[in-house]
């Protein structure tokens, strides 16, 4: 695994040289010839929760090392069927919890293969579960980490990373151009942006755990909220190489879920493009994947295409409905930015795209206890004087 490839043009790079191809699409480290077989025959329900990470899957991981510590607790997170959610005539719906993982979402993955690979300073360009991610492995590790924040990065967010004593710098002007900028100058500092090599090597695992827990066979499809581009090419890689290894008896179809304020890749799968175009982007509650420009955006796409999925934009109402359902009914919180994945299932459910046969995999990306409810709806607070307790409480049965 010492060198990288192109998905789109085939072209190979050494490994650490760059994280683009000549022809600008994003590179991915060749596993091709690696093999893959699961970790022990399992023949179904194989990922023993509570005590496997991804690190599980070591052999086809480009790490250097396997890691002690934080980074050791990476992925190994809960898939589970939720029917109190399943849309009438809809398919089986498994929800696959990110949110367990360390800090909170499925960029400790990425993170903590990339830093099992770097030795030295790293870096990221991110206001939110990535600068937290990276932070906080950084700090398990005693290493430097650069983490560069938009200016408009209200406090709240910026006292969740600051506690991990990151180097934090709130940076003025084009926010977008960063990510460029710091793939293409030698600064020193590896920087783990949402769609370099090492992180998808480490998102794809989420894939492997997905397959793994329904192997030999494997579910219809799988969804995810998609921003940019990362996790989407991380899922796709991993189902390549399962296939490659004829470990699958079928491919599971891809379908990503955007919000409709911000919607590049669902706007070129509407189009029958194979190239995804910037948009202008309103503000959405989805703030974790309001990403108007996707760097892998493209790639997501063919993963998409080569899977006979699809791309669903999700609008604010049915996105803030469903993260209210997924809490008050399957007992999951999780940010907006996340409940896409399980909305646009309904969605699709509701066009007959998925039907009672089907068995659908939701990723759940990341937690909602940081960024999900930020008032308390009226009717679920109630003041009551002590001495009012009892009947109060029994008043809920009665
Ligand atoms: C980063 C993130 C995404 C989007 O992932 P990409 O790899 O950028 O497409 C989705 N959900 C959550 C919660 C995230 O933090
Ligand atoms: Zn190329």
């Amino acid at each position: 695994m010492e060198r990288l490839v192109c998905y789109d043009c085939g072209e190979t790079y050494p490994a650490g040289e760059a994280a683009r191809c000549a022809c600008g699409e994003p590179l991915w480290f060749d596993t091709h010839g690696t093999g893959f077989s699961w970790p022990e025959a399992s023949g179904g329900g194989g990922v023993r929760l509570g005590r496997d990470s991804l690190w599980r899957y070591e052999p086809v991981l480009p790490a250097a090392t396997v890691p002690s510590g934080l980074a050791a607790a990476a992925g190994g997170t809960p898939l589970f069927r939720a029917p109190s959610i399943e849309p009438a005539d809809g398919p089986r719906v498994h929800l696959k919890v990110e949110g367990t993982n360390p800090t909170g979402s499925f960029k400790d993955r990425g993170t903590a293969v990339g830093m099992a690979r770097i030795d030295g300073p790293v870096g990221t360009v991110s206001h939110g579960n990535m600068a937290l991610s990276v932070a906080a492995h950084a700090a398990a590790l005693d290493r430097e980490a650069a983490i560069l924040v938009a200016e408009d990065t209200p406090d709240s967010r910026l006292a969740m990373i600051a506690q991990h004593d990151p180097h934090l710098f709130r940076v003025r002007g084009e926010y977008g151009r960063l990510y460029e900028d710091t793939l293409d100058h030698d600064l020193g500092v590896a920087f783990l942006n949402s769609d370099a090599p090492l992180r998808v090597a480490g998102q794809k695992t989420v894939a492997y755990e997905i397959c793994e827990a329904f192997a030999p066979d494997a579910p219809d499809a799988i969804v995810l909220p998609v921003s940019s581009g990362g996790q989407a090419s991380g899922v796709w890689k991993a189902l390549r190489e399962l296939d490659a290894a004829g470990v699958l008896l079928s491919i599971p179809r891809i379908y990503l879920a955007q919000a409709a304020r911000c919607d590049p890749i669902a706007r070129a799968f509407r189009r029958g493009d194979s190239r995804v175009e910037p948009v202008a982007g309103e503000p959405t509650a989805a703030v974790s994947i309001n990403n108007a420009d996707p760097p892998s955006g493209n790639r997501a796409l063919a993963a998409v295409r080569a899977t006979d999925g699809g791309v669903v934009s999700v609008s604010e109402e049915s996105m803030l409905a469903e993260t209210d359902r997924l809490a008050a009914d399957a007992g999951v919180s999780v940010e907006p930015s996340c409940a896409v994945a399980t909305a646009a299932v309904r969605e699709l459910a509701a066009v007959s795209e998925f039907g009672p046969d089907d068995d659908v995999a939701a990723i759940l990306t990341g937690s909602g206890y940081k960024y999900g409810a930020t008032e308390v709806e009226g009717s679920s607070v109630r003041e009551v004087d002590r001495a009012d307790v009892p009947d109060a409480v029994r008043d809920i049965v009665s």
